[in-house]
Parts: structure tokens; C-alpha cells; sequence
């Protein structure tokens, strides 16, 4: 038997001990029944919204599925809280690709310089590493959420945790074409829940234990709304590695080498940083930067090859002298091993050329240079970083808002854009649950609701 709750929250915000009692005598009307405002999804795009509007004064109810808020972020902390980019921000913005445009509009209301000064809000300083990457002095996420949720909550912003959204009535239908009634399945049972806008901010596909499952995109999609279908983003890649090879170096970076490929229309592309290698193949930041294209084009063809330079900083002509030098009596590996070529790169390189070949320099400089890697599959979406694909902008106003369900806004990684990994995807979310939240402020003033 499948029990129903009907919730209803009065969502007043004023004490009545706030309030002189000659104003309640003299008032003749009682004070505005503030609008009820949800915000599905407790990530950093819906904590945002929160913010928002709870520093407009009104009081939003966040829920979430999972038993805590922004798990995903916390994790982000895990490898160090990259919270946004400091590059020019004209450059900023490319890293949307396509969605570029569709994201500017937020992401100038919300710069990386405004993300910055909003951790500050809360006592955390930031820095901008080497690379460019933004991130928290102490870079760690829960002490920043945690001041996050309590100024939250000081500002009235109620939490319902343990409560995932699963569609709306079978039987509501509304006059206004507005969704009033949303189901909510929670440790209770199922419960109905009445709200004047709501924000769906439940993120993508990917790490699926953390709380975003991709499961929203059923009654979605039942209402007509169009969306991409998700796939990884900034995820790694298969590849074959003998068995020797990964017992040796599943787990091991592979640092300062410079990764190239050939896109379709035969531009070639590359980037120097550093790669894990993992006991399918590889993954780490520097593919992640061309993950799309990567994903893209092996959607066409597989394999596909990408080529690394182990020696970047090295000249071929350079490498191919060293290897030319007499070797003496001296074994392969102690004369590569005085060369710097040993562990991980000594191995991948004996991986690709047979033992003739090894004896051959300029050979074995120019397979250094250019060391083929057949990429055979992405890895799943559960794996990777983030998700592509999405609710589509077609389905949304300039304010986020659903066209075809008014009230209804969708901000975050559930809609179709994609970023590398570089603290965009942190920047966009959190852009997004501001612009979002904006919206809801134009939509409830603009029906005096
Ligand atoms: C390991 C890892 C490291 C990362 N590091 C970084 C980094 O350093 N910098 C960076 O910019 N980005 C990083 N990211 C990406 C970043 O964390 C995400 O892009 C971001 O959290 C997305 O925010 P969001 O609010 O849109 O969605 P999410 O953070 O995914 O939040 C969505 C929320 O919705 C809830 N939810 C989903 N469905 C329902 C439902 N039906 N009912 C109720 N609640 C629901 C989920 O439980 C979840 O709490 C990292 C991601 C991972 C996995």
C-alpha cells in the first residue's frame, strides 16, 4: 500500500512578535502569504538559487534525495576544490563550447572574480595556482559548505532531505498550465507537495552514488521536454595495456608529456600536463581538456589514435643524439636510465617497439616524440568528472524557465552544456542557480504571487 501525504507550508517569515500590535489593529490586511518556492537538488547550481532568493528575503525549501546536501562538492574537495579559472575572461567563456553564448548571460552576472569574492563571503580566501586553477587557500569543500548551509539557514531557508522528486500527479491538470503539485518519494512514503516555482537543479549522470542520477530525465521527458542524452564528459578512455603493463603501472602519472591528436578536419591539437594511467587505459586532466572532441570523434570511428611526446621539453634532433651515443657495456636500460628515460616511459616505449627496433636511435627518439596510444572506448558515465548533454536551451527562456511548464526552471549540469575540468563547471552551475533564482524573483513579482 502506497501512502500519500498533501503538504502545504504557510512559508511565512515574519515572527508575529515581529510586529507591533497597534500595526495589528491599525493593518486592515494581514501580512502577504509569501510565494512557495522549491529548489530541487541540494548541488552547488540549487544552493546558489537557495541564496538567491533567500537574500531576497524569501524563504525556499530545498530538497534533496540524498541524506546530506552538495555530496558532489564535497567530493570536488577531495582533489582539491578548483572552484573557477583565472584566466582573461574572454578566454573563460570559450570553455563552453558551443553553449558558449547560451552561458554568457550568466556567467557575467556571476564572473569568476564574483565566485571568488563569494567564498570570501565566507571567510575563504583563494589563490590561483600555476595552472591557472582557482581554489580555496586550505582547498577543502566542507568547511566552506558548511558555512554555506548555515547562513542558509539562518536566512530560512528550510532543508528536506532524503526526499527524491519523482514526477507530478497523474490527475493534476491546472488552468494556468502551471505544475503545482510535485511527488516526492520520502522515508515517510510518497508525499505531495504544493509550490508556486520550482528550480530543478539535479544535475547530471555521473558519479550516480553521490545523489545525481539521471533519473529525472523520465517525467521530463513525458512532458515533451527535449534533452540530449547524457553521456561522459571529462572522463578517461580504454585502451589495451598488456597484462605486465598494468599489474606494473595501474595507478601511476605520467607527468610532463604533451598530448596531440588530429581532430576531423585535420587540425592538430595539443597540450602539455599529465596523465594517469589506470588499469584500462588512461584518464586525468590533461585528456579531459579533449574529452568532447575525443568522445565526438570515436563516436565515428574506433579506435582512434592520439600520440604523446614523453620529452617535450626535448628537441627530436636532440633526443636522437643522446640515443646515437656509444652504449658501451652497458645494458639498454642503465644507458636509457642516464638518458632519464626509465619507469613508466621506458616501459610504454617497450610496449610499442619490438627489441630490433629499441636498438634503433632515431627510431626510438621519434616514437618518444610521438608515442601512439589507440583509444578503443570512453570510459561509463558513472565514471566520469561530469556529464554532457542535457535539458536542451530550446525548451527555456532567457530566465531558465521550462516555455512549455511556466514556474518550472532548470539550472546546472542538467542542462546541455559541457566544460573541461579547470573550475568551469563549478563557475557555470553556480551561474546558472543565480540566473535561475532571478528568474523565479521576475516570474512570482511579475503574477504578484
Ligand atoms: C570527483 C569529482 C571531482 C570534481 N571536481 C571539480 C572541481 O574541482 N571543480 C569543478 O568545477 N567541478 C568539479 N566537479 C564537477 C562538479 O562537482 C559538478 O559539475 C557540480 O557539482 C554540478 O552541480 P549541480 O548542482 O548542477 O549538480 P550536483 O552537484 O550533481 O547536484 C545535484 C543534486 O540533485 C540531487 N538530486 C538528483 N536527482 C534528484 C531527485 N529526483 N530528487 C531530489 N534530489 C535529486 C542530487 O542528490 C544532488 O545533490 C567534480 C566532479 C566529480 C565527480
Amino acid at each position: 500500500m502506497c501512502l500519500i501525504f498533501i503538504v502545504n507550508y504557510s512559508n511565512s517569515i515574519l515572527p508575529l512578535d515581529s510586529i507591533h500590535k497597534d500595526e495589528l489593529i491599525l493593518s486592515t490586511t494581514l501580512p502577504k502569504r509569501l510565494p512557495k518556492i522549491a529548489i530541487i537538488g541540494a548541488g552547488p547550481a540549487g544552493l546558489m538559487a537557495a541564496q538567491i532568493l533567500a537574500e531576497a528575503g524569501y524563504a525556499p525549501i530545498v530538497f534533496d534525495a540524498m541524506p546530506s546536501a552538495a555530496r558532489k562538492f564535497l567530493q570536488a574537495g577531495r582533489g582539491g576544490l578548483n572552484l573557477t579559472h583565472g584566466e582573461d575572461f574572454e578566454l573563460f567563456k570559450t570553455r563552453y563550447f558551443e553553449a558558449q553564448n547560451l552561458l554568457t548571460p550568466a556567467l557575467e552576472k556571476f564572473t569568476p572574480t564574483d565566485l571568488r569574492a563569494w567564498a570570501a563571503s565566507f571567510g575563504f580566501e583563494t589563490f590561483v595556482g600555476s595552472s591557472g586553477k582557482v581554489y580555496p587557500l586550505d582547498k577543502k569543500a566542507a568547511p566552506l559548505l558548511r558555512a554555506w548551509l548555515h547562513q542558509l539557514k539562518s536566512q530560512h531557508t528550510v532543508f528536506h532531505m532524503k526526499h527524491r522528486w519523482i514526477g507530478w500527479p497523474r490527475s493534476q491538470t491546472s488552468a494556468e498550465g502551471q505544475w503545482k503539485e510535485w511527488l516526492f518519494d520520502t522515508p515517510d512514503g510518497v508525499k505531495v507537495f504544493e509550490f508556486d516555482a520550482v528550480i530543478l537543479a539535479l544535475g547530471g549522470a555521473s558519479w550516480p552514488h553521490l545523489g545525481s542520477t539521471g533519473r529525472w530525465i523520465t517525467p521530463l521527458s513525458e512532458k515533451g521536454i527535449s534533452i540530449t542524452p547524457l553521456q561522459p564528459a571529462n572522463m578517461g578512455f580504454d585502451l589495451f595495456w598488456s597484462e605486465v603493463f598494468k599489474m606494473k603501472f595501474a595507478g601511476t602519472p605520467l607527468k610532463n608529456v604533451q598530448l596531440s591528436f588530429t581532430t576531423e578536419q585535420g587540425e592538430t591539437l595539443s597540450q602539455l600536463g599529465e596523465l594517469m594511467i589506470t588499469e584500462k587505459g588512461v584518464e586525468g586532466s590533461l585528456i579531459y581538456t579533449f574529452s568532447k572532441l575525443l568522445r565526438e570523434q570515436l563516436a565515428l570511428h574506433a579506435p582512434l589514435t592520439i600520440h604523446l611526446d614523453l620529452f617535450p621539453h626535448r628537441a627530436l634532433s636532440h633526443l636522437s643524439e643522446q640515443l646515437s651515443m656509444p652504449q658501451g657495456k652497458q645494458s639498454l636500460s642503465s644507458f636509457w636510465k642516464r638518458l632519464g628515460l626509465t619507469g613508466v616511459k621506458a616501459s610504454l616505449l617497450r610496449d610499442v617497439l619490438n627489441k630490433t627496433e629499441l636498438n634503433q636511435p632515431g627510431l626510438v627518439a621519434s616514437t618518444l616524440k610521438s608515442l601512439p596510444l589507440n583509444l578503443i572506448a570512453m570510459r561509463p558515465i558513472e565514471e566520469a568528472i561530469s556529464s554532457a548533454g542535457g535539458v536542451g536551451f530550446a525548451n527555456l527562456d532567457e530566465h531558465l524557465m521550462l516555455k512549455a511548464m511556466p514556474g518550472i526552471f532548470c539550472a546546472g549540469e542538467m542542462l546541455d552544456w559541457e566544460a573541461p575540468t579547470g573550475g568551469y563547471l563549478l563557475t557555470g552551475v553556480m551561474a546558472q542557480g543565480r540566473q535561475a533564482a532571478e528568474g523565479v524573483l521576475t516570474f512570482i513579482q511579475a503574477r504578484d504571487l
